[in-house]
Formats: structure tokens, sequence, C-alpha cells
């Protein structure tokens, strides 16, 4: 055992609170029986106001990889024209599934860094807009690019009323406002173990009324996953297969403090802690990957750059008791991610800064000291609308 808790800064899993871990080492309960119906049913309605939706949702015991595969088995048939608007790895992953399941998928693939662009959107389905779905990923969590949902369902609805928009948001949603029935999504699929303060282990799904309508007649083979039966045996307080019981005992925690926090406050820390990790990692020297008009505000990913021993480097930060994340499939070795979601406060950023600055001076990289904490502080404040006093006022 570390005598010292590691600052988990990754994307996911995203470390716990005390009382969330505490929540997940209570004893088991009888998952046919009321307090399991009562526990589901607060998170349920917990969860409903971060989906902006008054559609029902589905809690499975899978990884958030297994809620995508929902989405698409339930509500796809082999044969149906899908379009796939990915914008890094789990974008790919969505389009992946959905092709794996029989569904004829064509690719709109925008440049990793980059959100998906509406108009590009608008152009392929003036082309064509035979789709029977069409799939986006919320927050692109291997590029740490937000993308802007309004706009892209908005360009789908005018341009293919009839297509189902199924959204990947299992990096996003908790953290960042969000309104499905707004917006007009029909499916939206998260992780327990992201914003939510909880293990991996849940997925929860939302589902329009036209989406579960859908599911009536898609053919895409299914059992485990068939949302139908979820629901139904949700109506009735439980699920329909054993749950993850410890996993759901910490959803329900997290989703007590997240209540507690009030939303707005919820959001408002994401911000103030992306802002201030983008402006920390400007400050000592290192380019941020994504465009920044669309920087996602649970992660931040930066470049490696080429005169960095990014394995030394990385394995002294590790040492300092900071966890970062490497680029996945083609970024690996080229970026590095800081996860900022979840129970994540401004003084774990702050912290990881500090480690950050030391180790890039102890590696001879041209950084002030205190120059990295101090930009993220100022970033935090100013995302709070309080104006930081200049280093040579009062106090300097
Ligand atoms: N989609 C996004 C955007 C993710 O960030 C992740 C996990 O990081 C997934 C899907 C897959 O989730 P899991 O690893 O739980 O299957």
């Amino acid at each position: 055992m570390d005598r010292f808790e590691p600052n988990l800064r990754i994307p996911g899993p995203t470390a716990l609170p005390p009382t969330v871990r505490e929540a997940g080492a209570r004893q088991m309960i009888n998952h046919r029986g009321p307090e399991f119906a009562a526990m589901l049913g607060r998170i349920l309605t917990g969860m409903r106001p971060y989906f902006g939706t008054t559609s029902d949702i589905a809690m499975i015991t899978t990884a958030g990889t297994g809620g995508l595969e929902a989405a698409v088995v339930n509500t796809i048939s082999p044969g149906d024209r899908v379009l796939g608007v990915s914008i890094g790895s789990f974008g790919d992953r969505f389009a992946k599934i959905a092709r794996t399941y029989g569904a004829d998928v064509t690719k709109i693939e925008v440049e990793w860094g980059q959100a998906a662009d509406p108009a590009v959107l608008r152009a392929e389905l003036q082309r064509d807009n035979g789709y029977k779905a069409v799939l986006l990923t919320h927050n692109e969590t291997s590029t740490s690019v937000m993308n802007p949902i309004p706009e892209l369902a908005a360009v789908i609805r005018e341009m293919a009323p009839d297509a189902l928009i199924l959204v990947d948001s299992v990096s996003g949603l908790g953290a960042v406002p969000f309104e499905m029935d707004a917006w007009g999504l029909d499916v939206v699929v998260t992780g327990s173990q992201k914003a939510w303060m909880a293990a991996p282990g849940l997925a929860m799904i939302a589902a329009s009324e036209r989406a579960w309508t859908a599911m009536e007649t898609a053919t895409a083979p299914r059992v485990y996953l068939d949302l139908r039966v979820h629901r139904e045996s949700h109506a009735a307080g439980q699920t329909p297969w054993t749950p993850a019981i410890a996993v759901v005992y910490q959803v329900d925690e997290g989703i007590r403090l997240m209540t507690a926090e009030g939303a707005e406050h919820v959001f408002a820390r994401h911000e103030a802690c992306a802002a201030a990790t983008r402006a920390g990692l400007t400050a000592l020297g290192f380019e941020l990957f994504a465009d920044q008009r669309f920087a996602s505000r649970t992660v931040t990913g930066a470049i490696v750059p080429d005169d960095l021993d990014w394995k030394a480097f990385n394995g002294e930060v590790k040492r300092r008791g900071v966890v970062l994340a490497g680029g996945q499939g083609k970024l690996t070795g080229k970026i590095f991610r800081v996860g900022h979601l979840g129970s994540v406060t401004l003084e774990e950023i702050l912290g990881a800064m500090s480690v950050l600055e030391f180790v890039s001076i102890g590696a001879g990289r041209p950084v002030r000291p205190g120059s990295a904490v101090a930009a993220a502080q100022i970033a935090a404040l100013e995302s709070f609308g309080i104006a930081a006093p200049s280093a040579t006022g009062a106090g300097a």
C-alpha cells in the first residue's frame, strides 16, 4: 500500500470520494427486495435532470462499451444504413459495433483533435438522408474534444427527421449541461466510472419515445442488452439480471453527493478544473491537442514535445503521485491526457500542476517555479468570475 493516495488524473475510472468507497463495501441486499427498488428509483430519478429527459432510463451492469452496444442492438436491424460520425477512437468503436451487427455504416471521419462540423454533416445528409440512425460522440475522450451536440442534432433533425440520433456521452454526461429532450436525441449512454464518482460496472442508457418504439421492430439479436426487458424490470423496481450491487450502492451515493452539491456547482467545478488544466499545461510549455473552441471539460490532451523523453518524464510524475493517461490508438506516444471529471477538485488540479512543474524543471525544461500553478489558479478564478490581482499587486 502506498502511503499517499495517488492523484488519479486519468479520464476514468475516476477517484472515489470516501463515502462512495464505503458504500461499495456494504453488505449485499436482495436485489428483488424493496431496498433495491428504492435505490434504483433514486438513481434513475437523480440522473434524469443530468440527461435532460423525461423518458425512461435503463441501468445495465456492463462497461460503457456495453451501453453503446445496447444503443445499437436495440434500434438497428441488419442491413440498416447508419451514419457514424467519428472524431476519434470512441467514435470509431461506436461505428464498429454497428457494422458488427450488420448495419451498412457510412463514416464521416473527422481529423483527430477537431469537432464534427455541422456543415459537413449537412452536406452528407443532403447527399443522402436515408439513414436509419446517426452515431455521435458527445465527449471524445481519446482526443479531448467535446462535440457541439445541439448544433449537430439540429442539422440531423432538419435534414433527416426520421433518423435516430444515438449519442455516446460515456465521459461527458453528469459533468456538463445536457438536454437530451430539447436537443431531440434518441439514445444517450453514460458510464458509472466517469462523472458519477463511482467504480466501473454500470451503463445508464436513456431512450426517447421514438427510440422505444423503434425497438419493437429492430431485429438485431439481443438478450442481455434488450432494453425493453430492462425497462419492464425497472418498472417493478428490479433489473432483469443480477446487477453489480456494490457499484449500484456507489452510484446511489455519487448521485447523493452531486445532488447535495447542486448540478450548477458540479458543472462550474468541472469548468474551473478544465480551465485550470488547460492554462497550467500551456504555462508548462505544452501545446494542447484539441481545437480549443471545442475543448473538452472533462479531459485535456497535450502534445508530447519531440525533445521530451516521455517515459522518463511520466515515470517521475507518477513517482510523485500523479497518474496521467497516455494517448490512445494512433495517438499513443504522441499525446498525454489529464482527466478532470467526477469528484475532481481544483486542489487536485493545482497539485498535479505543481508536480508537473517540479518534474519539468528537473528535466531541464524552461519553466519558472510557480508559473503553471499560478496560471491554473488564475484561470480557475476567472472561470468563477473572480478577477485575480496582478502578480505585481499587493503582497508581491
Ligand atoms: N465512450 C467514451 C467516450 C469513453 O470515454 C469510454 C471509456 O473511456 C467508452 C466509450 C467505453 O467505456 P468502457 O471502457 O467502460 O467500455
